[in-house]
């Protein structure tokens, strides 16, 4: 029995990087910009007959609806616990994010608790950087990373990854249910579509806008946390994976790529933890707090981020930072919203 092994020569390091940006730009280009200009440049061709008011309206609330199903159900409480529900709002949740069709929550949960163990190392199930970090791996591994990984037949032990949820009766029913919630998913916009305006016509722009679009641009959005938010943008705390904050993408994802901060302080509910960085999700969760639904929130703790931010760092924490130890932070220097008047965040005003 033989084994060869071929170990390629390492590229020259100042190459790579000039080889990556250039292939870098190309990639954003083709997982994100073109396909939403097509999408952009169909509208006003179809617009009037093909789409009306109602498809947008639809679309959008099931954007939003389904997609802080994933943020805030499957990410942020499932996956991370960075806050307690109470029964109603943790089974809704679960329904919420299963209607996005990104996969059953325990396999979705499962999934992710696997990346943050193994982040950009070896076992992550979606880094960019598997292949390497020459132009060519990084191609490669944003494809992976950003979708060619949801092929791979290896599946994350669910016994290992998420027993938690397992063990829970309910959670499981609508794991199992994953199947019909597909259909429902596709088909209420059809019905709303139809009813709303009395067509068959209706019922089929809003299955089209409502149902397929928008389902795929969601689709796009939540991989492009795993591909673009694991290679492009800021580091603005310290984290031991090539996580990045990446403002562009905050509205479309609902503030899932203030990456670099949640891979920093994954528990943290808010991930646009600095001033200014927009966090529907975790606006969503402080208005389930108030209505009591939701509790035991980790929001962002001044003292903890302090130690994860590098030491030039300039910029304030946001809102609804923990403010305890409100005394040692300011012997210590640390940044709060309340006291911080710098230069860098007039500038950013
Ligand atoms: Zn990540
Ligand atoms: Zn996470």
């Amino acid at each position: 029995m033989t084994t060869t092994a071929v170990t390629r020569p390492a590229a020259k390091p100042d190459l790579e990087e000039e080889q990556a940006s250039l292939v870098q730009r190309i990639l954003v280009g083709v997982f994100v910009a073109v396909p939403m200009l097509a999408l952009i440049a169909a509208i006003p061709f179809a617009w009037g007959w093909g789409l009306g008011w109602h498809d947008v309206i639809i679309a959008l609330a099931l954007y939003w609806g389904t997609g802080l199903g994933v943020t805030v159900g499957y990410h942020r409480y499932f996956t991370h616990s960075s806050f307690k529900a109470k029964p109603g709002l943790r089974v809704g949740l679960a329904i919420a994010g299963s209607l996005a069709m990104q996969g059953p929550v325990i396999t979705w949960v499962s999934d992710h608790r696997r990346h943050h163990k193994y982040s950009d190392r070896e076992g992550d199930p979606h880094s960019p950087w598997r292949y390497g970090d020459d132009a060519k791996a990084l191609t490669k591994g944003l494809l992976w990373a950003h979708m060619v990984w949801l092929f791979d037949p290896n599946q994350t032990s669910q016994e290992k990854f998420a027993p938690d949820l397992l063990a829970d009766r309910k959670i499981k029913v609508v794991d199992d249910l994953f199947g019909p919630m597909v259909a429902v998913t596709l088909l209420l916009p059809a019905l709303i579509g139809g009813l709303w305006g009395m067509s068959w016509h209706g019922a089929i722009t809003a299955f089209f806008w409502a149902g397929l679009v928008r389902v795929t641009l969601l689709h796009h959005v939540t991989w492009s946390i795993n591909s673009i938010c694991h290679t492009f943008g800021n580091t603005e705390f310290e984290a031991r994976d090539k996580s990045r904050n990446v403002s562009w993408l905050a509205v479309a994802s609902f503030g899932e790529s203030w990456h670099n901060l949640h891979h920093a302080d994954p528990t943290c509910a808010r991930h646009g933890a600095l001033k200014g960085q927009f966090d529907p999700s975790a606006r969503v969760i402080w208005f389930f707090e108030k209505l009591g639904w939701a509790y035991d929130v980790r929001w962002p703790d001044a003292v903890r981020l302090s130690t994860k931010r590098p030491e030039a760092a300039t910029r304030s924490l946001g809102g609804w930072t923990k403010q305890r130890f409100a005394k040692e932070q300011d012997t210590a220097g640390i940044r709060t919203s309340d006291n911080a008047v710098n230069p860098a965040d007039k500038a950013a005003a």
